[in-house]
């Protein structure tokens, strides 16, 4: 399908096209509320690009909340780095806004639940809680203290504002019904104790209120016409329109759930990268096998890559798996157009062109983009000794891929045709070089079976190859098995070679296409060596690998 037609069509788009035809609001309003636990991750994306486009397409606003309400998760770097990554996104959000803006007017509304005799507080703790609310086959029975009067209610929940009780000794609760087949619905908490400086109201709180309590308030209080989330949030629908049914506020926002964005052969979950990083299965939050926006950028996927693959995916209520390919096709189509291409030897193998003189040296000035000329040309040079990938010869001859043997003859790209000779071993059996003899003269008429990508070993510079493998073996890594059974342990291969010496003064960041090999992304510049570290962002296609 037509990726616009995917995305204009949307479920959620006819909503909104049929509430604005009736005249249900004059202006879209819609709000993207990351908690700040965590980096942001391709799922944070989709979600955001559903917001953001959807006001945009109808000329409204999506607002940026920081869901700060749990003071023991959050931090200020996260909200840092998600504001970097959105803004490197290119999103253009002028609205920021923090859950911890409205404290005091969630607090108000609670004391208004208080006294309408919707709310409680609660003297049982967790453990208790939990026993007392049942499960999906029983049902929940009522606290002792579900029936205390207004007053002592109000008197309760001051002091538990200010300070007078101990972390889980009371809590408020929601009194809805304990025997609501929704669990959910059974006397939610609504707000708890915890004595944790706020990154932003430091110690003026000690009491918090709950994600179901605190969200639909704040989407109320910041007039959101479409309160959209993942399908997770089905249930919790229901406690959301009942808090708002039962509280004094001009606007009731309406949920629309979509499904998560899920990836083949990886996680998103923010839980699940910290357990990686726990076991060191992964580096940090920007280890590039892992779908953060910090490492997609490490990795050299680009803002243009992201965005397109958000275009592509659709917006659903099905659960479903996406094809990395998909995300791979994006950057493929990215890079192909806009990086420039060089060559690289990822399996050095040394060539000498026996009747090329010790010292001979030549230039040749090559292109360094097949259609756009803009992007000017090079100096390569060629020279007596050079490296080709091992995987470009074979030394036998019934390989199936056709390798070149001794005797055949092969072109060197954007240079001369060389003929194989012989091959040098060493005790082990290992090649050493091969030796080549240099048909010194670009003869169209020449047969070669293959042109292959090489540099001079004079004017080349060594560089390390990190070669990334998906990172688990299993399509659904968290279906059945323990997550960390099904680790590819082969998800980076690091290899040594050598890159044109063109690439000397390369920038970190910088993306290239590596002739005949992938796209590549300068990530590192060793600090003694000086080596070149390039990150494998994709191969050239999907079918196409060479280790
Ligand atoms: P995580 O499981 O990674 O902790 P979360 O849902 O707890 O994710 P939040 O910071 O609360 O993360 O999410 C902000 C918004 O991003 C929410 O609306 C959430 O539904 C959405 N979101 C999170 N993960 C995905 C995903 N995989 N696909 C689509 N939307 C997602
Ligand atoms: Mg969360």
């Amino acid at each position: 399908m037509n990726k616009n037609t995917i995305n204009k069509n949307n479920f959620i788009r006819k909503i909104i096209k049929n509430d604005l035809n009736k005249k249900k609001y004059s202006k879209i309003k819609t709000r993207f509320a990351p908690e700040p636990n965590g980096y942001l991750h391709l799922g944070h994306v989709k979600s955001l690009y559903i917001n953001y486009n959807i006001a945009k397409d109808f000329n409204g606003t999506c607002n940026v909340r920081f869901d700060d309400s749990n003071p023991s998760k959050i931090k200020k770097k996260y909200i840092k780095s998600i504001k970097k990554d959105i803004k490197w996104l290119g999103f253009k959000i002028n609205n920021i806004y923090y859950t911890s803006n409205y404290f005091l007017k969630i607090y108000n509304y609670a004391i208004e639940l208080i006294k309408k005799k919707l709310a409680y507080v609660d003297e049982l703790n967790s453990k208790e809680i939990k026993k007392y609310r049942g499960t999906l086959k029983t049902i929940g029975k009522d606290s002792p203290y579900r029936n205390r009067s207004i007053n002592d209610n109000l008197k309760l929940f001051k002091e538990m504002k200010e300070g007078k009780f101990k972390e889980g000794q009371m809590c408020l609760r929601a009194k809805i019904n304990m025997l609501s087949p929704i669990i959910l619905m059974r006397d939610p908490i609504l707000y708890r104790i915890k004595y944790k400086e706020h990154i932003k109201t430091a110690n003026e709180w000690c009491i918090y209120p709950m994600y179901d309590f605190s969200h639909c308030i704040s989407d109320a209080l910041e007039k959101i016409t479409h309160s959209i989330c993942t399908l997770e949030f089905i249930d919790n629908k229901n406690l959301y329109n009942w808090i708002l049914k039962n509280i004094t506020i001009e606007n009731r926002p309406k949920q629309y759930e979509f499904s998560r964005l899920n990836i083949e052969y990886n996680i998103m979950s923010k839980r699940y990268i910290n357990k990686l990083i726990k076991k060191k299965i992964i580096t940090k939050w920007n280890d590039p096998r892992i779908l953060t926006i910090t490492g997609l950028r490490k990795r050299g996927y680009t803002p243009d890559s992201i965005i397109d693959f958000c275009s592509r995916i659709g917006v659903t209520k099905q659960n479903n798996i996406i094809e990395m390919s998909l995300l791979e096709n994006c950057i493929r189509n990215d890079l192909n157009k806009n990086s420039p291409r060089t060559m690289a030897i990822i399996n050095p193998i040394k060539i000498i062109l026996e009747n090329i003189p010790n010292k001979y040296e030549e230039q040749l000035i090559i292109n360094n983009h097949p259609i756009n000329k803009n992007m000017g040309k090079r100096k390569i040079y060629f020279n007596k000794e050079i490296y080709i990938d091992k995987y470009d010869f074979k030394d036998k001859n019934n390989n199936k891929y056709n390798h070149p043997v001794v005797g055949n003859k092969i072109r060197l790209k954007n240079a001369y045709n060389i003929i194989i000779k012989f091959i040098i071993k060493n005790k082990k059996g290992e090649i050493k070089k091969i030796i080549c003899t240099c048909k010194h003269k670009k003869n169209q008429d020449y047969k070669y079976i293959k042109i292959i990508h090489w540099v001079s070993v004079l004017h080349s510079i060594p560089a390390k190859f990190y070669l990334y493998e998906k990172l688990f073996n299993k399509i659904n890594p968290l279906k059945k098995n323990k997550l960390t059974n099904n680790v590819n342990k082969k998800s980076l291969i690091i290899k040594n070679g050598f890159v044109e010496e063109s690439l000397k003064t390369a920038k970190i960041g910088n993306k290239y296409q590596f002739e005949r090999e992938g796209y590549y992304c300068l990530d590192k510049i060793e600090n003694k060596s000086n080596n070149l570290i390039f990150n494998l962002i994709t191969n050239l296609n999907n079918r196409y690998k060479r280790i």
